[in-house]
C-alpha cells in the first residue's frame, strides 16, 4: 500500500491518499484537494473508490462537492452528516467570504463496521469529542489508522467546538485509539504522523 499525505489550504489540513497500484481511497478533501489528487489519479491510472471524510468540519470537506460531481462516492459518519450536507452551518468558523458547497453523504459508516478497502479489511472506530461524528479508520494489516482530528502528534483535537467535549474525547482516545497495537502508525488530520505507542507514552493531554 502506498500512502501519501498532502497538507492543504486554507489552514493546513491533511488529505491522505491510500492506493494499492490500481485502486485508491482519499481521506478528507481540504481546499485544492481535487486539483492536487486528480493528476495523480490520472497519471497513475488509479480508480478512486471513495472519498472518506474523517469528520464534517469545514476544512476537511471543502472540495467534497467537486469529488461528488465526478461520481466519487462520499462516506462519513451519521453524526456529522448535517455539516457535510449543509457546511454553511459552520459559517461562524470560516474565513470571511468563504463559501463551501454541500455534498450528499452516499454511505454512512458505523462504529465497529468492517469495510473492504483496497483489498484489505478496515475497521471503523467512532471517536467523538472533537466533533460528534469523527471516525478513525483502522487498517490492521497495514498497521495504521487515519484518525481525523481526535489526536495529533503531541496534541489532541479541540474539544470546545460545537458538539465537542473533553470527557468524551478523552474516553474516545483511551478506548478507541490507545487500545490499538503500539506500533500502529497514526495519520492525523493536521501535522505529522505519529504512533499509538508514542502518544500513549508522550501525549501531554491523555495518559494511557
Ligand atoms: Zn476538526
Amino acid at each position: 500500500m502506498q500512502i501519501r499525505s498532502f497538507e492543504l489550504p486554507p489552514i493546513g489540513t491533511n488529505a491522505i491518499l491510500f492506493d494499492n497500484g490500481e485502486h485508491a481511497v482519499l481521506f478528507d478533501a481540504p481546499a485544492t484537494a481535487w486539483e492536487k489528487i486528480l493528476p495523480i489519479i490520472e497519471s497513475e491510472n488509479l480508480t478512486l473508490d471513495a472519498l472518506i471524510l474523517t469528520h464534517g468540519h469545514w476544512d476537511h470537506m471543502i472540495d467534497t462537492a467537486t469529488f461528488q460531481g465526478a461520481k466519487i462516492p462520499v462516506w462519513a459518519h451519521e453524526d456529522d452528516r448535517v455539516w457535510i450536507e449543509e457546511p454553511m452551518q459552520q459559517a461562524a468558523f470560516l474565513p470571511p467570504g468563504f463559501e463551501i458547497p454541500g455534498a450528499k453523504v452516499d454511505r454512512i459508516l458505523k462504529a465497529g463496521e468492517k469495510v473492504q478497502l483496497l483489498g484489505q479489511e478496515a475497521e471503523i472506530r467512532h471517536v467523538p469529542g472533537h466533533s460528534p461524528g469523527n471516525i478513525a479508520i483502522y487498517f490492521p494489516e497495514e498497521k495504521c489508522c487515519v484518525v481525523g482530528d481526535a489526536i495529533f502528534a503531541g496534541s489532541v483535537g479541540r474539544p470546545d467546538l460545537p458538539g465537542g467535549d473533553w470527557p468524551t474525547l478523552e474516553r474516545s482516545i483511551k478506548t478507541q485509539l490507545f487500545t490499538l497495537p503500539d506500533d500502529t502508525v497514526i495519520y492525523p488530520g493536521h501535522g505529522p504522523v505519529t504512533s499509538v505507542g508514542y502518544e500513549k507514552k508522550n501525549n501531554p493531554y491523555v495518559t494511557a
